[in-house]
């Protein structure tokens, strides 16, 4: 890990959050996390190429074509057991540079009527991400919008896929202190963003963890967009007997632990360095996410280890076709990149896949 002096400089963003700091007061972990990625001039998918070889940090799209093309055939049996709708919405949230709306849409050939039925929608917030989605899309199908949230989506049945988006909602942290628990800020010292602790203890109405379950200097994290997105989509796909999957890394039972964490360049990045040029995420608490869904009247099915789910999707078969008439070289990246996604020890077991379901739905493949 690069230390934060290393970057002495200070950033417009952090500028600018000094300066509010300093009027207004600490603000939350979230408040840093939303501004740090989300600010439209100076946030990080605004101003940043973020993701790929070239980025700070690569995804599964990114790493291999076969991830995308195992789910486009995933929603395409999913778009069948729907009962095949003449017109549905194909609905991507963070879709990043578009790579995996693209291998999507190239599996899904193979069913013509799925592609003449689907609406596609982009929910994007960064313009900059939003302009290469276009021009990667463009040529690939006609039927393409943007959304800026999942609520504004028109109404009937759904498909929705959502890789790594859930990492980048901002999270609201707590530390166990003597006497319960302290919400976590952000203050100005010696002219810094610094780490403080609130002086009054949260409001009851966040129920978080009994005090007693929690050593001193344990942190809870709190993602309340999450339970927001997670209402959404329940609605959304039991409205129309649709169907969302989620994929991202995350843990599976919920429990205190520290998982807020930027990256730059590929590298680990402290939290509060040069904010608006790193990349800042916190794991996803699956656990919390199909309780949620589940509160809500959703079916939930997982969550699966990422590696297992591509395996029951046809991954092996996939590399083999693939790997016919290449070159030894371009077989051996093939397995490469799958062994990558699939391997416990690199990408397989720390993401998962949950899938979120109207009820009446035979369950899905993969799971
Ligand atoms: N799914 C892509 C990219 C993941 S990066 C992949 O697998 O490669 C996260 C994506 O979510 C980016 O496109 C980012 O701009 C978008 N994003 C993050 N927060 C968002 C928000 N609140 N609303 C809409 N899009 C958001």
């Amino acid at each position: 890990m690069r230390a934060a002096s290393e970057n002495a400089e200070k950033t417009p963003l952090e500028e600018r959050l000094i300066t509010l700091i300093e009027a207004n007061g600490p603000i939350t972990v979230a408040d840093y996390m939303a501004d740090a990625l989300g600010h439209p001039h100076d946030g990080y998918y605004a101003s940043r190429d973020a993701i790929g070889a070239d980025g700070d940090f690569t995804t599964a799209p990114e790493i291999s074509q076969i991830f995308g093309e195992l789910i486009g055939l995933w929603l395409v049996q999913t778009w069948i057991d729907m009962g095949e709708p003449a017109r549905f919405n194909l609905i991507e949230l963070g879709p990043g540079r578009g790579v995996l709306m693209a291998d999507i849409v190239r599996a899904a050939a193979l069913r013509p009527e799925f592609l003449k039925a689907a609406q596609i929608l982009l929910v994007e917030s960064s313009g900059r991400l939003r302009h290469e989605q276009q021009r990667r899309l463009r040529n690939i199908s006609p039927f393409v919008d943007w959304l800026d949230a999942l609520d504004d989506a028109p109404e009937g049945p759904a498909l929705i896929i959502g890789n790594e988006f859930f990492d980048c909602l901002p999270i609201r942290q707590f530390e166990k202190v003597e006497n319960g628990w302290r919400e976590r800020l952000i203050s100005v010292s010696d002219g810094a963003l610094a780490f403080t602790l609130a002086l009054t203890p949260p409001p009851p109405e966040l129920e978080l963890p009994a005090p007693e379950t929690a050593d001193k200097g344990d942190i809870y994290e709190l993602c309340e967009d999450r339970d927001v997105l997670c209402d959404q989509i329940a609605r959304i796909v039991k409205a129309d007997k649709g169907r969302a999957l989620i994929i991202d890394y995350g843990r599976v039972k919920s429990g205190v632990g520290e998982t807020l964490q930027a990256v730059r360049d590929h590298e680990y990045w402290p939290v509060l360095a040069s904010p608006g040029y790193a990349d800042i995420t916190a794991h996803v608490d699956f656990d919390a996410l199909a309780r949620r869904a589940i509160e809500a009247g959703a079916g939930v099915f997982g969550p699966a280890q990422q590696g297992a789910f591509l395996e029951r999707l046809g991954l092996a078969l996939r590399v083999q076709r693939l790997c016919a008439g290449k070159t030894p070289k371009e077989q051996a990246d093939i397995h490469a990149a799958a062994h990558r996604l699939a391997s416990p020890s690199q990408m397989g077991e720390i993401f998962k896949a949950l899938c979120i379901s109207s009820p009446d739905l035979a369950p899905p493949p993969g799971f």
